[in-house]
């Protein structure tokens, strides 16, 4: 078991992340989550903008002990009748009366009491109702990260941290363990460009001070994050030369599908184009080469350097050239496949 930095939560160190059951149907997702809970899992994590995602929880864990999990949410609002009506939604959907973690999502700065905005001080004030036990803050920036674990203001961290991740990052859990802040990691998948779960659990692992959660969809998915629970992969000599040979060929200004830059006034899905051609090295090709990809990639082509996405991307990669790339070598690969034929 594993103790949370900055709160008493006490869970295996292993979480469950529920973004991607929205994709799945009410039952399936109940499925899911009550497998979960059942497996050992006791920490669940949402937020306000996974559409129906804490209803599916809400739904799922109806009747059963609030005592025996933790609840995470968050709300993407930055003012503070924002706040207290996503608090109340998300209380309504999780079938609750109060929430462990609750946490600014994707803040874009670090929120603090008299700052002018009003934010901090509504979640004290959610604090002192007993609606919110720890608050909590996730962001993609790493200087805003940087900032909320100095400020000693937030409980817990969520920052994206995988075997991709650079120095700054490691550096950044160091610095919650100094502080004693609890670093909640997002993203130990790298946004589906990691498709070893051993190698991913096994590097995160080290880090004694860090809570992975698991974005779920599949039961597959979820029986081998369990099965982790009593045989934790440790990284022997085969992890670790996957893991150096991952670096290798995905180094640097690559895309982690987070989808902040988006919506692209021209309907370019850049969370997945900016990215097409490691998908390609990585994923069975032929989904990726269908007709309906082969259309979305080339609306690429229609890209008006408008610069929005640009702006967006926290981590401050030229997007609009990152397609381009991506474009060319989705083309040049299209070829070959079709040579092959
Ligand atoms: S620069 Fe191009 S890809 Fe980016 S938002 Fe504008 S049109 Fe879309
Ligand atoms: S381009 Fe940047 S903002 Fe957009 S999905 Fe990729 S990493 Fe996220």
């Amino acid at each position: 078991m594993f103790r949370l930095d900055g709160t008493d939560i006490i869970t295996p160190k292993n979480a469950f992340g529920a973004l991607p059951v929205q994709r799945r149907t009410v039952d399936e997702a109940v499925k899911i989550l009550r497998r979960a809970l059942q497996g050992g899992m006791t920490y669940f994590d949402t937020a306000r903008s996974y559409t129906d995602s804490e209803e599916k929880i809400g739904i799922a864990f109806e009747g059963v002990d609030r005592k025996s999990y933790y609840l995470a949410t968050k709300t993407p609002s930055t003012t503070r009748e924002g706040i207290l009506s996503d608090l109340e939604t998300s209380l309504k959907n999780l079938k609750t009366d109060y929430i462990d973690v609750y946490q600014l999502h994707n803040a874009q700065q670090c929120y603090a009491p008299g700052d002018g905005t009003g934010v901090y001080e509504t979640m004290q004030e959610l604090k002192a109702q007993g609606k919110i036990r720890y608050i909590s803050i996730t962001c993609h920036k790493i200087d805003v990260a940087f900032k909320a674990v100095e400020s000693g203001l937030y409980a817990t961290l969520q920052f994206p941290l995988s075997y991709l991740s650079g120095e700054k990052e490691i550096e950044l859990v160091k610095k919650c363990k100094e502080r004693g802040v609890g670093f909640i990691a997002m993203k130990g998948l790298a946004g589906g460009l990691i498709n070893n779960a051993r190698a991913a659990y096994g590097y995160l692992d080290q880090f004694d001070n860090v809570l992975p959660i698991w974005g779920v969809q599949h039961m597959h998915e979820l029986e081998e994050w369990l099965s982790f629970m009593d045989n934790p992969p440790t990284l022997d000599e085969e992890l670790v030369s996957l893991i150096i040979k991952d670096r290798e060929s995905m180094q640097g200004a690559f895309c982690r599908s987070c989808g902040y830059c988006m919506p692209c006034p021209k309907g370019i899905i850049i969370n997945q184009c900016a990215r097409m051609v490691l998908m390609l090295g990585r994923a069975p090709t032929k989904k990726w080469l269908s007709d309906e990809w082969q259309k979305e990639m080339a609306k690429i082509n229609d890209c008006i350097n408008c610069g929005r996405c640009k702006s967006r991307c926290p981590y401050g990669l030229d997007v609009p050239n990152l397609l381009k790339q991506n474009l060319e070598g989705y083309n040049r690969i299209l070829q070959e496949e079709t040579n092959k034929k």
